[in-house]
């Protein structure tokens, strides 16, 4: 079994390092927060003071951070992941960052010579603490056979979408799908609602016809028809509008800087950006529903 450095132990995070824990592994860990370091230690972690600690001796590095900021500081900084971990370990991120952020870290670490991959993930805390989350990994073919195993340890499926930038690229692609989903399968039971049809037969029909996807049939946006999914549980997340939002302005950045046309992406960015200065950023994402059906402005 492998030493392994865990960095960022928030709420997906947290969980993942303990799967690794769970797969036999020694898990180093670090977070600035206090809190989530003692969760991490309750479930079988060993305690590190600093980035530098956590890293220090490990033969696989795994870093979960809010943005790409974060991640450029934990790999670039002084005392960071590249200026202490050993040669040969293999680098992780998990997080989802912008793919220039991605890039410039992949080339910090190509430079020194260490294997690192981005390794997004799709699935939220349910998925990270059931370790059935899907990993999409940008990297060499090297990088992915060296992240693999480690990867499998706290997901149901490890993608390779290509080179460095790759997993990131197919990340943000599949959040903006997700995101435009969404908000279509929410105006649809919007209507349904105004037509007086039955929420419940509307998705019978919808989720065996051409408009299932699943936004309907796995995280409905109304309660009722997937006892699962927020709805049912006053859209408490889950996956919050405002991480959302990150994604959808990720995915507009990119879809500039490459010139790609993305019209339904701009529009879901406009609506889940209402959302949230309404009030809704701490909603799941499903939500939405909420402000397209006219429920949102008479709760709050
Ligand atoms: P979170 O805010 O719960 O956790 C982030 C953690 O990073 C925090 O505990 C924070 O203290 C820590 N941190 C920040 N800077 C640090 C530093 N310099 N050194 C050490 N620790 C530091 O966020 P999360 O929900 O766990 O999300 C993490 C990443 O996963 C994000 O990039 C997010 O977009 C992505 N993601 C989240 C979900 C979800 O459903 N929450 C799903 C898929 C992907």
């Amino acid at each position: 079994m492998a030493r392994v450095a865990f960095i960022g132990l928030g709420n997906m995070g947290g969980p993942m390092a303990l799967n690794l824990v769970k797969a036999g592994h020694q898990v180093a860990a670090f977070d600035l927060s206090e809190d989530a370091r003692a969760r991490a230690v309750k479930g079988g972690c060993a305690p590190a003071a600093s980035v530098h600690e956590a890293v220090s001796g490990a033969d696989a590095i795994v870093s979960m951070l809010p943005a790409g900021r974060h991640v450029r500081s934990v790999y670039g900084d002084e005392n960071g992941i590249i200026a202490s971990a050993n040669s040969g370990a293999i680098l992780m991120d998990c997080s989802t960052i912008d793919v220039d952020s991605a890039r410039a870290v992949n080339k910090i670490a190509a430079d020194a010579d260490f294997e690192v991959v981005d390794a997004p993930v799709s699935g939220g805390v349910a998925a990270a603490e059931g370790g059935t989350l899907t990993f999409m990994v940008g990297g060499s073919e090297k990088g992915f056979a060296a992240a693999d195993p480690f990867l499998k340890a706290m997901g149901k499926a490890v993608i390779h979408a290509g080179s460095a930038g790759a997993g990131q690229a197919a990340k943000i692609c599949n959040n903006m799908l997700l995101g435009i989903s969404m908000i279509g399968t929410a105006e649809a039971f919007a209507l349904a609602d105004r037509l007086g049809l039955d929420r419940q037969r509307f998705f019978d029909i919808a989720s065996k016809a051409s408009g299932q996807c699943w936004s309907m049939t796995s995280y409905c946006p109304v309660p009722g028809p997937v006892p699962g999914s927020p709805a049912n549980r006053g859209y408490a997340p889950g996956f919050a509008v405002a991480m959302m939002l990150k994604d959808l302005k990720l995915a507009q950045d990119a879809a500039a800087a490459t010139g790609a046309s993305t019209p339904l992406g701009a529009q879901a960015e406009a609506l889940f950006a209402l959302f949230d200065v309404l009030g809704g950023g701490s909603k799941d994402f499903s939500g939405i529903f909420e402000l397209l059906s006219g429920s949102w402005q008479t709760k709050s």
